[in-house]
């Protein structure tokens, strides 16, 4: 499954931004046509990749962004629902401006708890 490629991807790129000590709850990411990605496909790729990531229970938002063309001839730019679509003055010369998106839009994380541990023992050894 061409899905369970991209979910490993955006681990990486979570991984990335992800601050110390802290636990992903949700990611929001954009994701263009270009890339073929089927959402549902997409959604059960991530919960097995990210379960195995030892992130089990991180919800994906996902973002489907839309082709952009612009007509080489009129210069009219406009959302079509397939990217070989011809433009409304007839020119079938299209010029690809959006749909190869894959980006990280978001993440929403929480204090993960063995650090709030951490730092209660240090308080408890400083008072001492
Ligand atoms: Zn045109």
């Amino acid at each position: 499954m061409h899905e369970v490629s991209i979910a490993q991807a955006l681990i990486e790129l979570i991984r990335r931004h992800l601050p110390a000590h802290h636990r992903l709850v949700r990611a929001t990411v954009r994701i263009g046509p270009m890339h073929g990605v089927v959402s549902e496909a997409m959604q059960l790729a991530w919960s097995i990749v990210s379960a195995e990531a030892g992130w089990p229970g991180v919800t994906l938002v996902i973002h489907d962004e839309p082709w952009r063309l612009r007509c080489v001839a009129c210069g009219r730019c406009w959302e079509p629902e397939t990217v070989d679509e011809p433009c409304t003055c007839g020119c079938t010369r299209v010029e690809i401006m959006g749909g190869d998106e894959f980006q990280l839009d978001s993440i929403e994380v929480d204090a993960a708890i063995p650090h709030v541990n951490q730092k209660i023992r240090g308080t408890a050894a400083a008072a001492r």
